[in-house]
């Protein structure tokens, strides 16, 4: 369910009218819902229960220490993707033994904090990157676990910007590549191989390229008579932005994967990120100006590109809804755009909506995943709040950031 609901024409977060926060709040705002959270980890939870996994939240999707000390909490592990986060991480009291490092990119210092912390795994994208590995392991006297990351050249079927699976994508190795490098991973006698990883892609809808990437590990395990600890089958579970988005069904594939870990007699990992956070939170704006032209009328809000980036990086589509309903309507089309020096500052557009005045809050939707955890100062504008709904009280979980700290030379 979704705890964002209209009651009585005004939109609340749980138990709090959103007309009311904006009183004491100022716009904009990310706003979450704890309970949505816990909500979401434990059905995810749930509907892999036979398999019993290892959940690492992928923690780029959002950063935010509360959000990472909540999924602690619950049992959940981490996916990592850089220095900083592996930090965070560990900081918001998620444990080494749980937390796996992905990226084709990892530096020798993040290598090394990797390997000094003891992190369940590295998952290594490349040959030079498990050299670099073992020669840091050997100088550090310690025996180092990885998972390769496969690229199964899998079409994810999703928007090609968050599709990661393909041989054109620069992530993971091809499966002879992967063969290959196993034959020989003998010579690197500071690594264990416990894992293979996959990640296809993001937003990913239907489970029929989880179900091919299952099979083509299935044969390469085999073939190879491969022992592994862990089978990491990454993130990309989707959820609906639109109403005409179908929900990904997963009990059909939690079978599959059950049936595949008996089979190889192996632990199972997964990565969510949006699944997890994506519906957590909306981004509560103010109508700035409107402005009629030619072709339309913009809606100007306090939101930038800046605070919410995915509609300009990947074209995509947040619902954006009046905080208060009422029931004249008004003709568009008419578009919702941030204040950004950018042509692509820009969030939705509609061709009918109900009437709205300069000076209203609007809400858009679903913005828990990838929004405040791209956000930038770009047009030296401060970070915005994020505000969480949680047990009885709001919280303030990360501070508008002070602009002194922006403008200082
Ligand atoms: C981004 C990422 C994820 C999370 O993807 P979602 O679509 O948010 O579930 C998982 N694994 C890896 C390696 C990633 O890069």
């Amino acid at each position: 369910m979704s705890y964002f609901q209209y009651k009585n024409s005004k939109l609340f977060a749980e138990k709090y009218s959103i007309s009311n926060i904006v009183k004491n709040i100022k716009t904009p705002f990310y706003l979450y819902s704890e309970k949505q959270l816990i909500e979401n980890f434990l059905n995810f939870k749930k509907n892999f229960k036979n398999v019993n996994p290892l959940i690492c939240y992928s923690v780029k999707s959002n950063s935010n220490p509360s959000i990472l000390r909540i999924l602690g909490k619950l049992g959940s592990g981490a996916d990592v993707v850089s220095e900083g986060e592996l930090l965070k991480t560990l900081n918001s009291g998620i444990k080494s033994n749980k937390i796996v490092f992905s990226g084709v990119g990892k530096t020798e210092e993040e290598l090394k904090l990797a390997i000094k912390k003891r992190i369940l795994l590295i998952n290594i994208e490349s040959e030079s990157e498990a050299k670099l590995i073992n020669t840091l392991s050997k100088r550090m006297g310690k025996k180092t676990s990885i998972g390769i990351r496969l690229n199964p050249n899998v079409d994810a079927k999703t928007n090609e910007k968050i599709s990661t699976g393909k041989a054109e994508n620069k992530f993971g190795l091809s499966s002879k590549n992967l063969i290959n490098f196993c034959n020989n991973i003998h010579n690197l006698k500071y690594l264990k191989l416990d894992a293979i990883s996959v990640h296809i892609g993001s937003q990913i809808l239907s489970d029929k390229p989880y179900k091919k990437t299952l099979d083509i590990i299935s044969n390469i395990i085999k073939e190879n008579k491969l022992t592994l600890k862990f089978v990491d089958l990454g993130g990309g579970f989707g959820i609906s932005y639109k109403n005409k988005d179908k929900k990904i069904k997963l009990t059909n594939y939690s079978k599959l994967v059950n049936k595949f870990k008996k089979n190889l007699n192996c632990n199972i990992i997964f990565e969510p990120g949006r699944s997890i956070v994506g519906n957590t939170s909306m981004l509560i704006s103010k109508i700035q100006y409107i402005k009629k032209s030619l072709k339309k009328q913009f809606i100007i809000l306090d939101v930038g590109m800046n605070d919410f980036m995915r509609p300009a990086l990947y074209d995509a589509e947040h619902n954006i809804i009046p905080v208060k309903k009422i029931n004249k309507k008004i003709k568009g089309p008419i578009e919702f755009v941030g204040p950004i020096c950018e042509s692509t500052c820009k969030f939705i557009k509609y061709n009918r909506y109900q009437k709205i005045s300069e000076n209203d809050f609007v809400a858009i939707t679903k913005t828990g995943a990838y929004g405040s955890s791209l956000s930038s100062n770009y047009n030296t504008r401060p970070l915005i709040a994020e505000i969480m709904v949680s047990k009885n009280k709001l919280t303030i979980i990360r501070k508008r950031q002070d602009l002194s700290k922006l403008i200082k030379i």
